[in-house]
């Protein structure tokens, strides 16, 4: 079996999740800090939030990534590091039919060179 780690099978939190477990996205807005706990396997941490303005009026929220202090809408629990990132610390992240897709080329470039 591979150990390559998928998007799919990652534990992931949304700062919408957030905000409906506090009561909205207004209630949302009065915090700065939030506790996030994913499951038994992930350890719990106080996430930071900023509340920028956003184009179409109103605010949006967003969390501050533990990792590189990027402000991000989804953040990714990393099981290799027990560490909370988002997305753009992880470019060589892929979806589970993004591999497949990728197996399918390599097989059709390899029937046509022999
Ligand atoms: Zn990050």
């Amino acid at each position: 079996m591979s150990k390559t780690v998928f998007m799919d099978d990652l534990a992931r939190v949304h700062v919408l999740d957030v905000a409906r477990r506090v009561g909205g996205k207004r209630r949302l807005r009065e915090h700065s800090t939030v506790f996030i706990s994913l499951d038994d396997a992930a350890p719990s941490v106080d996430v930071h939030l900023e509340h920028r303005a956003c184009w179409r009026g109103g605010r949006q929220s967003y969390f501050i990534c533990p990792t590189c202090g990027s402000a991000a809408l989804i953040l990714l629990f990393d099981p290799m590091t027990s560490r909370l990132r988002c997305r753009s610390d992880w470019p060589e992240l892929r979806y589970r039919s993004q591999e497949r897709g990728q197996r399918r080329g390599d097989v059709i470039a390899n029937a046509v060179s022999t």
